[in-house]
C-alpha cells in the first residue's frame, strides 16, 4: 500500500504568478484523477512532485521518501510521462528503451534486454521493436512514453495530459494499459479531459487557480450535484439575458444552437428541463467559469 501525502505546497515563478498556492492532499492505491483547466497549475504540481522543479514551501511524502529532502530515492520509484515526451530521435523502439534503462540505472545487459522485451511486450510494440519511433503515429509514441515511464518498477507514475493527439481507439488501449498498470501502485493522471477521468478514475481532485477546490470519487462530486442540474436549448441572441439571470455551469453548441445548463435551487421553469448531471456540469460548476462562457 502507497500514500503520496502533500502538506502546503506552493510554488510562485519569478513572473509573479502563483501556480500552487497552499496544497494539501493525500492520494493512495490506484488511479488518481488531478482535473484542472488550462493555467489550472497541473504541471505545476506534476513536475514538483517529479522532482523536476522545487516548491517554495510545503512537504511531499511517498510513504516515508521524503520528496524534496530525498530527490534521488523518490527518482528511483517514479515513472514520469511528460506532457511533451521529448523529441523522438531516429532509433528503433528497442535501441530507444535500452538507452533509457542504462539511463535508469539498469546496468546488467541480460536484465535489461528481457525489461525492454517485457516493457514493448506490454505496450503492444513488439512487433514494431525494430522500427524508428519517429515514423510513429501519436498512440504508439504515447505507448513507449508509458514503456519508458513503466522503467524500473515504479511506485508513483505520474503522466501529465497523456490523451492529447490521440484517436479514440488509441485513448482506449492507453486507458486499458494505465488501468492495468494503476492497480498495485500509486498513478496519476492529469488532464483537462472530464473523459478521461470519468472512464478511469476510482479517485480525483479539481484543481483551479493554484488550489484543489474538489477531492473525492466522481460519483461523490456528481451526487452533490443531483437535482440542481436543468438544461435548455435557448437562441443564440439571448445568451447574454440567460447569463443574467441564470447561474449557467456550462454552454455547448448542439447541431448550432446553444444548449445550457444551469444550476438552480428550485425549478426554473421557463422549459428548463431537470437533468442528471454529470462529470462535466461537476467540473464546470467547481471551477466556476459560468461569467467566461458566454
Ligand atoms: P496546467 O498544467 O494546469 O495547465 P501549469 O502548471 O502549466 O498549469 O501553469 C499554472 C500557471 O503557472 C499558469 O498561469 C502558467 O502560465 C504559469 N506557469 C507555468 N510554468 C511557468 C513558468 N515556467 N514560468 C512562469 N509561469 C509559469
Amino acid at each position: 500500500m502507497y500514500k503520496l501525502s502533500i502538506k502546503n505546497l506552493s510554488k510562485s515563478y519569478s513572473n509573479g504568478v502563483k501556480a500552487l498556492d497552499n496544497i494539501s492532499i493525500e492520494i493512495s492505491n490506484g488511479m488518481f484523477g488531478l482535473l484542472g483547466p488550462n493555467g489550472a497549475g497541473k504541471s505545476s504540481l506534476m513536475r514538483t512532485l517529479a522532482t523536476l522543479q522545487e516548491a517554495d514551501t510545503g512537504s511531499a511524502f511517498l510513504n516515508d521518501i521524503d520528496i524534496f529532502n530525498e530527490p534521488n530515492e523518490l527518482r528511483k520509484v517514479l515513472g514520469y510521462l511528460p506532457q511533451e515526451f521529448g523529441v523522438y530521435p531516429r532509433i528503433t523502439a528497442e535501441q530507444l528503451l535500452n538507452h533509457l534503462a542504462i539511463l535508469k540505472g539498469i546496468s546488467n545487459s541480460r536484465e535489461r534486454k528481457e525489461l525492454v522485451k517485457y516493457l514493448l511486450d506490454k505496450v503492444n510494440l513488439y512487433e514494431k521493436r525494430n522500427k524508428s519511433v519517429k515514423g510513429f503515429s501519436g498512440g504508439m509514441k504515447q505507448r513507449v512514453g508509458i514503456a519508458q515511464a513503466l522503467i524500473g518498477n515504479p511506485k508513483l507514475i505520474i503522466v501529465d495530459e497523456p490523451t492529447a493527439g490521440l484517436d479514440p481507439g488509441e485513448r482506449n488501449r492507453f486507458y486499458n494499459l494505465l488501468a492495468e498498470v494503476g492497480k498495485e501502485v500509486i498513478v496519476i493522471l492529469s488532464t483537462h479531459i472530464v473523459d478521461d477521468v470519468r472512464e478511469l478514475c476510482t479517485n480525483m481532485a479539481i484543481m483551479n487557480l493554484g488550489q484543489i477546490v474538489y477531492h473525492g470519487t466522481p460519483q461523490n462530486a456528481i451526487d452533490e450535484l443531483d437535482g440542481r442540474v436543468y438544461q435548455k436549448m435557448v437562441p443564440r441572441e439571448e445568451l447574454e439575458v440567460y447569463a443574467q439571470n441564470y447561474s449557467i455551469i456550462s454552454n455547448k453548441m448542439v447541431g448550432g444552437q446553444p444548449l445550457i445548463h444551469i444550476s438552480s435551487e428550485t425549478n426554473p421553469g421557463e422549459g428548463f428541463e431537470l437533468i442528471k448531471p454529470n462529470l462535466e456540469d461537476v467540473f464546470f460548476s467547481k471551477i466556476n467559469t459560468s461569467n467566461t462562457l458566454v
